[in-house]
């Protein structure tokens, strides 16, 4: 997919896309899980506030005190320090963002709990980017916004498929928003987008054309 127009905004994901948190989902669902959470009961309510106010450790500790489960107080704790200790940003995102932020605008757009996802961007040292917050699987209203503000087309970057299918859900011109499936461990070769393996990947630079 060779684009001639010349993309006029990038806008991509965060978690998993610009930064990551190197630690096991074993060991994060494990935070509760040692507390006495049964595991369904746990999923539950990560699910829950993922998909409805946006992940955050305080919204967690209040969705399992819904189901009964008061955490002590070393939990928000043990789950923070597990945060300090891993959050770093994917080792190409700085430099091809600063290359990309010479052609055009770079703008990120995150699902989850105002506060929380601007901490991390903080934290990793992206907050000079303009950025949009929504709530799971409503990327596409900001994408809108983007498409707006800039014109298309834009290119917007994700590493989740349920997110890049929720847009397309949306229906835009194919030819207006290009959407990317950033897939670094390659697992999902056989999706209907356009996959990546990195924000390097020369795939994209050829779509991007820069
Ligand atoms: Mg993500």
């Amino acid at each position: 997919m060779e684009n001639t127009r010349k993309v006029t905004c990038i806008a991509l994901d965060f978690d998993e896309t610009l930064a990551f948190i190197d630690s096991s989902r074993e060991e994060f669902f494990g935070t509760w899980e040692k507390r006495g959470v049964p595991k369904e009961i746990g999923e539950k309510a990560y699910k829950e506030i993922h998909d409805g106010e946006g992940f955050s450790y305080t919204g967690m500790k209040k969705a399992l005190k819904n189901y009964g489960y008061d955490m002590d107080e070393s939990f928000e704790k043990e789950l923070w320090a597990r945060l300090e200790k891993g959050l770093r940003p994917f080792k190409e995102a700085k430099e091809t963002i600063e290359r990309w932020m010479n052609k055009c605008p770079v703008v990120v757009i995150t699902a989850g709990d105002d506060s929380f996802q601007k901490e991390k961007i903080q934290r990793t040292g992206f907050s000079h980017l303009p950025l949009i917050i929504t709530k799971f699987r409503k990327k596409a209203e900001a994408i809108q916004t983007l498409l707006k503000k800039y014109g298309a087309p834009i290119v917007f970057i994700d590493d989740k498929i349920s997110e890049l299918t929720s847009i397309k859900e949306a229906d835009f011109s194919k030819k207006d928003v290009i959407l990317i499936l950033l897939d670094r461990a390659g697992k999902n070769k056989k999706s209907e987008f356009e996959a990546i393996s990195s924000l390097d990947d020369s795939k994209l630079t050829k779509i991007l054309g820069f």
